[in-house]
C-alpha cells in the first residue's frame, strides 16, 4: 500500500487521514519540526496541507522528493507577489495591487489604488492576521515593518465571497463543487453554504478561471479559489493550493469530500465530479470551548480538533447538512442556543440565506 506523506499535521492533515480509509491508502501528516526523517519509498506520494513551511530537515528532504506532487507552484502561491503576477498573466480578474517597496509612499498608493487601501504580508498571513488598512482620511504613512514585506490592493466593495474548490488529475481531467457562499468576521472565516442556487449562474465562469489556473500549472489535487462577487462578476481574492476550510461542507454534503477527491487525484485513483446532496452549512469553532451537546443535534457532524482554546483560533468545525432545509433549519436553530452571543449575526446571515 503507497503511503501518502502530507507536509504539515494540522487539522487538514488530520482529515487526509481521515479519508484515506476507503481508498486503502496509508496518510502519514509530517511536522515540519519532528526529529526524523520519514522513510519515504520509491512509490509513495508527498503532498502537502498548508502553502509555507518554515525550513528544517524534514521540509527539505519531503520537498526534494521525486514524487513532491506540485512542487513547483508554491513558492508561486504562497508569496502574492507572485500569486497577483500569475494571475495576471492568466487575465484573471484580481483586485487592483502594486507592491509595497522600501520606499513606497502611503500617498503613492492612494493615488494607485484609492483612499482604501489593505496592504496584505507576500508571506505567511491566515485568517486574516498579516493585513494592514490604510485609510486616506487618517493620513498613515506605510508602517516601517511593511516596507518591502508586502503588497497593497484595492479595498472591494464586494457583494459577497464565494469560493469554489476545485481538482486536477495528471490526465487533466477537472472537477468541481459548487460555488461555496462564505462569512468572513475580521479575516477569518465564519461559515459556509452550498449549494446556493442563486450563484449557480456564476458556476461555469468560476469554473473556467480555476480551470485555465489549475491547467497553467498543471496542477494535481484539490485547489480552492477564493473570490469576490461584484454584481456579475468574480474577481479572485487568493488562491490555495490544498484543500481548504471552505471545503469542509463536502464532509457531509457532497458523495466524495474534499479530502478523499485530493487524495484521489495525487494517487492516480479516479476523480469524479461529485455528486451533492442536500443542503450544507459549516460553522467554523473559532476561540470557544467545546460543548458535548453540540454533538446531540441531529443532521450535524462535529469536528473537534483537539487544540488548546485562545481567542480568535479555529478549534473545529459542524458540518449540516439535510435534504430539506427545514429540518436544517432545526438543527441551526438548536445550535445557535449552544453558542455565544457573538455568533448571533452569524446564524442570521445562515437563516437568512436559507430562508
Ligand atoms: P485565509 O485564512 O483565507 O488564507 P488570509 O489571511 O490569507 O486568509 P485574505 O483571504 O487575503 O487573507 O483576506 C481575508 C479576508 O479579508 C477576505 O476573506 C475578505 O473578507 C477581506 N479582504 C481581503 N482582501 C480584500 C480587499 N482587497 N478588499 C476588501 N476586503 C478584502
Ligand atoms: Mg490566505
Ligand atoms: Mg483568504
Amino acid at each position: 500500500m503507497p503511503t501518502v506523506w502530507v507536509l504539515g499535521a494540522g487539522q487538514l492533515g488530520a482529515m487526509l487521514k481521515q479519508a484515506a480509509y476507503p481508498l486503502a491508502l496509508r496518510v502519514e501528516p509530517v511536522e515540519p519540526d519532528s526529529e526524523q526523517l520519514p522513510n519515504i519509498k520509491d512509490d509513495d506520494i508527498v503532498t502537502v496541507e498548508r502553502e509555507q513551511w518554515p525550513d528544517t530537515p524534514v521540509t527539505r528532504y519531503m520537498s526534494q522528493q521525486a514524487s513532491f506532487m506540485n512542487a513547483d507552484i508554491f513558492g508561486k502561491i504562497a508569496d502574492r507577489f507572485h500569486q497577483k503576477t500569475m494571475l495576471d498573466s492568466l487575465e484573471i480578474n484580481t483586485a487592483p495591487w502594486c507592491s509595497v517597496e522600501v520606499d513606497t509612499k502611503a500617498a503613492a498608493l492612494h493615488a494607485e489604488l484609492g483612499c482604501d487601501v489593505l496592504l496584505k504580508r507576500r508571506e505567511g498571513g491566515y485568517d486574516g492576521k498579516g493585513q494592514h488598512w490604510l485609510y486616506q482620511d487618517q493620513g498613515g504613512d506605510v508602517p516601517a515593518d511593511w516596507r518591502g514585506t508586502g503588497i497593497a490592493e484595492k479595498k472591494i466593495p464586494f457583494d459577497e465571497e464565494l469560493s469554489l474548490i476545485g481538482a486536477r488529475d495528471q490526465d487533466g481531467k477537472k472537477v468541481f463543487y459548487p460555488l461555496t457562499l462564505n462569512l468572513h468576521r475580521n479575516g477569518i472565516l465564519m461559515a459556509s453554504i452550498a449549494p446556493l442556487s442563486r450563484v449557480a449562474h456564476l458556476q461555469d465562469t468560476a469554473e473556467a478561471m480555476l480551470g485555465k489556473i489549475m491547467d497553467s500549472a498543471n496542477y494535481v489535487g484539490v485547489m480552492a479559489m477564493e473570490c469576490f462577487r461584484v454584481g456579475e462578476q468574480l474577481i479572485v481574492n487568493e488562491l490555495a493550493p490544498r484543500v481548504h476550510n471552505s471545503g469542509h461542507w463536502t464532509q457531509a454534503g457532497a458523495c466524495v469530500s474534499q479530502f478523499e477527491m485530493h487524495l484521489r487525484a495525487v494517487s492516480r485513483l479516479p476523480i469524479k465530479a461529485p455528486e451533492v446532496r442536500g443542503y450544507s452549512v459549516m460553522i467554523n469553532i473559532i476561540g470557544v470551548e467545546r460543548e458535548l451537546d453540540w454533538m446531540k443535534i441531529p443532521s450535524t457532524q462535529c469536528y473537534w480538533y483537539g487544540k488548546d482554546v485562545r481567542p480568535g483560533r479555529k478549534l473545529g468545525h459542524i458540518n449540516l447538512n439535510h435534504p430539506e432545509k427545514s429540518a436544517l433549519q432545526t438543527a441551526l436553530h438548536e445550535l445557535r442556543e449552544l453558542l455565544p452571543e457573538h455568533y448571533q449575526d452569524v446564524f442570521n446571515w445562515v437563516e437568512t440565506e436559507l430562508a
